[in-house]
C-alpha cells in the first residue's frame, strides 16, 4: 500500500498549516463566543487527543482511501467511472462531501460510534483546537467507511488527496471561534459550513446538536432538513449536558471515555436543556 504522498505532505500540509496559523491569530482577535476555560489548558488537552488520532489519519485513513480509489480506477469501477475526467473530479468532490455528511449523521445515530464522537462533543469550548480533537477510535472506524465510499464512487485517486486537504481546512475553519462579519457569514453559510452554523451543532440542546452535520457544503443539511441557523451564538452553551466537569477533560479520561458507561443527555441536576424553538429555522442569527 502506498504511504508516501509527496504533494500532499509538501504542498497540502504546509498550506493547511498556514491556514491554521492565520485562524489561530484571527480567532484570538475576533472572538465569536466567550471562552469558558483557559486556552493553554485546552491546547494541552486537545493537542494530546489529536496527537494520538492524527497518525491514524495520515498513516491509515489517507493511504486506505487512496488505495481504494486506485483499486476502483484500475477496474473502471464505481458510480462515476463512466464520466469524463472533469465530471469525475467535480461530481466526485461533491459526492465525497455527501458521504461525509452521512458519516457524521451515523456518528450521532449509532450508539457505538457516538461513544467515540462524544469525545469531540464534550469539549466545553469550541475553537481551532477542537478541529483535531477526535478520538483515535473514531479515525480508525472511519477507514473502512470512507475507503468504501471512495471505491463505490470510483473517484480519481488524486482527488482523494485534494479533497482531504480541503476537508481538513474547512473543518479547521468551521470549528474556529472566529467572528466573521454577520452579513458576510449570512451569505457564506448558503454555500458552506461556517463557525456560527457549526457552533449550533455543538450546543448542549439535543435538537441543536442533531442539526448541521455537513462538513464543506451546507447544502446537504438543506437537502435533508437538518439545517438550523436560528440560534444566537451568545445563547449557546457548548458541550454535552452530562459532562460539565472540567476535570473530565484530562487527556487520559478522554481516551477512556468510549469504554465507560454512557450518561443520559441531561445536566448534573437531572434537567434536560431546552430552548424555545424560533420560527425561520434557516435564518442565521448573530
Ligand atoms: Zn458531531
Amino acid at each position: 500500500m502506498k504511504i508516501m504522498f509527496p504533494k500532499f505532505d509538501k504542498v497540502g500540509m504546509p498550506l493547511l498549516g498556514v491556514a491554521a496559523a492565520a485562524l489561530f491569530v484571527l480567532e484570538a482577535k475576533r472572538q465569536l463566543r466567550r471562552r469558558t476555560r483557559p486556552k493553554s489548558e485546552r491546547l494541552v488537552e486537545n493537542g494530546s487527543v489529536a496527537a494520538a488520532a492524527l497518525p491514524a489519519l495520515r498513516l491509515l485513513l489517507v493511504p486506505g482511501m487512496y488505495a481504494a480509489a486506485k483499486w476502483a480506477n484500475r477496474r473502471n469501477f464505481g458510480l462515476l467511472a463512466w464520466l469524463p475526467g472533469w465530471g469525475r473530479y467535480t461530481l466526485g468532490f461533491l459526492l465525497l462531501d455527501y458521504t461525509n455528511y452521512l458519516w457524521h449523521v451515523l456518528l450521532h445515530k449509532s450508539d457505538l460510534l457516538w461513544r467515540f464522537h462524544n469525545v469531540h462533543h464534550i469539549d466545553l469550548d469550541l475553537d481551532l483546537s477542537s478541529a483535531w480533537r477526535f478520538h483515535i477510535g473514531e479515525n480508525i472506524a472511519s477507514v473502512p467507511y470512507r475507503s468504501g465510499a471512495v471505491a463505490l464512487l470510483g473517484v480519481p485517486a488524486p482527488l482523494v488527496l485534494f479533497y482531504e486537504v480541503i476537508f481538513e481546512g474547512c473543518t479547521a475553519f468551521h470549528h474556529s471561534n472566529l467572528r466573521l462579519p454577520y452579513k458576510v457569514e449570512k451569505q457564506l453559510c448558503k454555500l458552506m459550513v461556517t463557525p456560527r452554523m457549526h457552533g449550533i451543532h455543538h450546543s448542549i440542546v439535543a435538537r441543536e446538536t442533531n442539526s448541521n452535520f455537513s462538513v464543506i457544503f451546507s447544502g446537504w443539511d438543506r437537502l435533508h432538513q437538518t439545517l438550523r441557523l436560528n440560534v444566537p451564538q451568545h445563547a449557546i452553551t457548548i458541550g454535552v449536558p452530562s459532562y460539565r466537569d472540567p476535570a473530565e477533560q484530562h487527556p487520559v479520561r478522554l481516551l477512556r471515555l468510549p469504554f465507560e458507561k454512557q450518561r443520559l443527555w441531561q445536566l448534573p441536576d437531572g434537567t434536560v436543556p431546552e430552548r424555545e424553538e424560533l420560527q425561520e429555522k434557516h435564518l442565521l442569527l448573530p
